[in-house]
């Protein structure tokens, strides 16, 4: 049976940047009903409880259709959710150093510029779904709960969760400022790791 992670920090440590009242909603409610419905979706397919999650999300084509989707939305939610809460922290912020800063510069010409693209591509994904830094440097989007390592990528290294339940309680309708006040608490160290060791559940 899946469980829910418990956050590294407490509910109010990212502050002015994402409230105690969203992180109590988006993690204790939202994500556990995500860990809910994946664990009654496999609680009916006996078959399938002996599997990561990778696993599952990886394979999800093949998945009999009958729980198909239910793992994809609700495996995806919990599997996207784990790594967005690691990607956080009250110490974050500032900018990335060593292979990650390597990687963007390359890519992007600067820092900023990563930056820049990133939250536009945030800004402009319609409805509600995910951005991801892939560990070769790619922004990628997924719509809904899909994730990377469903279309056959890597493990994204840094996500950005862009539903409304992410910044509503805060930002209202203005996703610009939720996204421009997340980059305070990206966790630079926690990215850096994942090169070396690639997020798994
Ligand atoms: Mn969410």
């Amino acid at each position: 049976m899946f469980k829910l992670p418990a956050l590294s920090y407490t509910h109010e440590a990212l502050g002015k940047y994402i409230s105690g009242d969203i992180m109590r909603f988006h993690h204790d409610k939202h994500h556990q009903a995500y860990v809910d419905k994946l664990n009654l979706v496999l609680e009916a397919n006996p078959e399938l409880k002996n599997k990561s999650l990778d696993s599952l999300l990886s394979n999800s084509d093949s998945l009999p259709e009958s729980v198909r989707n239910g793992v994809r939305n609700n495996g995806g939610g919990h599997y996207n959710h784990s790594l967005f809460w690691q990607g956080m922290s009250p110490n974050g912020g500032g900018e990335p150093n060593g292979r990650v800063m390597q990687i963007l510069v390359k890519k992007y010409g600067s820092f900023q510029k990563f930056v820049d693209e990133f939250t536009t591509t945030a800004l402009l994904l319609f409805g509600s779904g995910w951005v991801w830094l892939q560990p070769n440097g790619d922004i990628i989007t997924t719509v809904n709960q899909d994730t990377p390592i469903m279309k056959g990528l890597d493990a994204p290294i840094l996500c950005l969760d862009v539903w409304e339940h992410a910044y509503y309680l805060d930002y209202k309708n203005r996703r610009d400022e939720y996204v421009k006040a997340w980059w305070n608490v990206v966790d630079w160290t926690a990215v850096s790791g994942r090169l070396k060791k690639p997020f798994s559940l």
